[in-house]
């Protein structure tokens, strides 16, 4: 090898390294100049979106900028990477976010019938367009520089026909508007749906290109600031020339469609095609779920006045019981007034004798007593009321000697017992002192013994027998509650624990009573209730909760 002069010569190692460094920018670069001779993002003619003359040098404007954003596209399967600047775009097959996502959907809604599943499954297409319309639109406007509504609105066509969805045709009939007056007219030549529908060899009886609707609709509702839907009048999937769209405010499309092309929208909501509006099946189902919650908190309130109303019958009955012994305790004090008077007399007027003052002894300490045994069966009466009506109101769990209890409750509930009329027999077995919701076991009774009363009633005017049985065993207790009435046929028996259910709403029956009766079962006392009947043979409750036993003996029933 010849000696070179200048710099002395880099080792081969290095030279190496640094032809293929070389080599490798070579190769980079021509791939970036056949990416860019092959021009991803050249038109094949001079516009990309046809508009009004008035109109077109704006959207000419917007082209140049779309043209220059999307010239910086990169696309680099080896970083699953298409993007432009730091945006990243997905590039989808057409039919499958057409024809494959609306038969999906029209099968996935196939219970509710060929017309509704349609309406449903173009509902989904629709929003789901909408949505990426609208943020398209914010983040192109973010872009490229808003201006006003309508240079918002050009970006729109030309985005839509550079990501492939469609070519957009402006007409002069157009309103372009930011309130209720907007109208836009538009035709979509080359839409992706029709596009999928005719190269898959289907026909559609109803235009095919809700997304396109849904897309269009969602841009200009970023750009005019209205809420803003659009119908496809015309769609080539149908046989017609090309897909045509009226654009308005949802509550006017209807009219701009029969003004505009006499389209009928009565024909069109029949086949499930009616005018689309933003997420209405989602309002639609969050005003259902609002009346609901109102239902709810009124049923919680009539269920919460029922039971207040029971204590008022509880009152009621505590007046008829108390009013016995404190007539007689009113009696017997009045006579002693009346032999204390005479004693009084006799021993003024000197006339009093030991025969006299023994019998006034006598009569005085009967009467006496009269009235202190009276008063005292009238105070407890109220203390037994008073432990009734206070669970009834309140849900606590305590602990309770359930025999006792149920036969004062049974005592105190003599007012509803008396209309029936009802003859009440109580057994009971086995271990009965148990921690449990003794004003949960009042109210259901109460209910019960109501129903009985009110509804049971015989034709031939007998009174009902009623037979309640207690059964403690282990830590259950089973609470089966028996009538001899009417009963109830299979209809009844299935919707009884149904809220508002009642036979008799007419005779004051509130259809609350069983309800009632079911959710204390289950929710207060965690337990199970069965109903057994048949028309004329009476009802049988078997009512079954948990209650572990209390092994501190009780006074009676407190
Ligand atoms: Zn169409």
């Amino acid at each position: 090898m010849p000696t070179q002069s200048g710099d002395p010569p880099e080792p081969p190692d290095l030279a190496s390294e640094r032809l293929r460094a070389m080599s490798a920018r070579v190769g980079e670069l021509e791939r970036e100049n056949a990416r860019l001779r092959r021009g991803i993002f050249e038109p094949s003619l001079p516009h990309v979106v046809s508009a009004p003359a008035n109109l077109q040098p704006l959207f000419d404007q917007a082209e140049l900028r779309m043209r220059e954003l999307f010239s910086r596209i990169e696309i680099d399967p080896a970083r699953a990477l298409i993007g432009i600047d730091d945006e990243r775009y997905v590039l989808v097959r057409a039919s499958a976010f057409s024809i494959d996502l609306l038969d999906t959907l029209v099968q996935l809604y196939a219970d509710r019938g060929e017309r509704e599943a349609l309406a449903i499954a173009r509902g989904f297409l629709f929003d789901i367009a909408h949505t990426i319309g609208l943020h398209d639109a914010r983040r192109i406007h973010d872009k490229l520089g808003g201006g006003d509504a309508v240079e918002k609105l050009t970006g729109g066509p030309i985005h839509f026909a550079y990501t492939g969805w469609s070519f957009v045709s402006i007409k002069e009939e157009s309103e372009l508007v930011p309130d209720e007056n907007f109208c836009l007219i538009y035709e979509h030549p080359y839409s992706f749906e029709a596009a999928s529908f005719l190269h898959e060899g289907r026909t559609s009886q109803w235009p095919v290109c809700i997304m396109g609707a849904g897309y269009s609709s969602g841009w200009c509702e970023a750009s005019f600031g209205v809420e803003l839907t659009a119908l496809e009048v015309h769609c080539r999937a149908c046989g017609d020339e090309s897909c045509t769209f009226v654009m308005a405010p949802p509550e006017k499309v209807a009219l701009h469609a029969r003004r505009h092309f006499g389209v009928d929208r009565e024909r069109y909501a029949q086949k499930g095609c009616d005018v689309p509006t933003y997420f209405e099946r989602k309002r639609a189902e969050e005003e259902v779920r609002r009346s609901l919650v109102q239902l709810k908190e009124a049923q919680d309130e009539l269920v919460r006045k029922e039971r207040l109303a029971t204590v008022g019958l509880l009152v009621s009955g505590v007046a008829h019981e108390v009013n016995t012994p404190l007539g007689v305790a009113v009696t017997a004090s009045s006579v002693i007034r009346e032999e204390l008077h005479a004693l009084r007399a006799k021993f003024e007027s000197n006339a009093l004798n030991k025969r006299d003052l023994r019998k006034f002894i006598e009569r005085a300490g009967a009467a006496e007593e009269l009235v202190n045994a009276n008063l005292a069966r009238a105070a407890e009466q109220i203390t037994k009321f008073k432990r009734v009506s206070l669970d009834h109101v309140s849900e606590e769990q305590r602990a309770v000697a359930l025999d006792v209890y149920v036969a004062e409750l049974i005592e105190s509930l003599a007012p509803i017992i008396g209309k029936g009329p009802l003859a009440v027999q109580l057994v009971s077995r086995g271990e009965l002192q148990r921690v449990t919701h003794p004003g949960a076991i009042a109210q259901i009774l109460t209910n019960f013994l109501t129903n009985s009363a009110l509804h049971a009633k015989r034709e031939d005017g007998r009174a009902i027998t009623v037979q309640i049985a207690l059964h403690g065993a282990a830590d259950q207790v089973l609470l089966t509650y028996q009538d001899d009435g009417r009963g109830m046929d299979a209809s009844t028996q299935k919707r009884a624990f149904e809220p508002f259910f009642t036979t008799s709403r007419g005779s004051g029956g509130t259809g609350l009573g069983l309800h009632i009766v079911h959710s204390l079962v289950c929710d207060v006392l965690r337990g199970r209730i069965e109903l057994s009947s048949k028309p004329g043979e009476g009802v049988l409750y078997r009512v079954t909760f948990p209650a572990p036993r209390n092994a501190q003996p009780l006074n009676s029933g407190a």
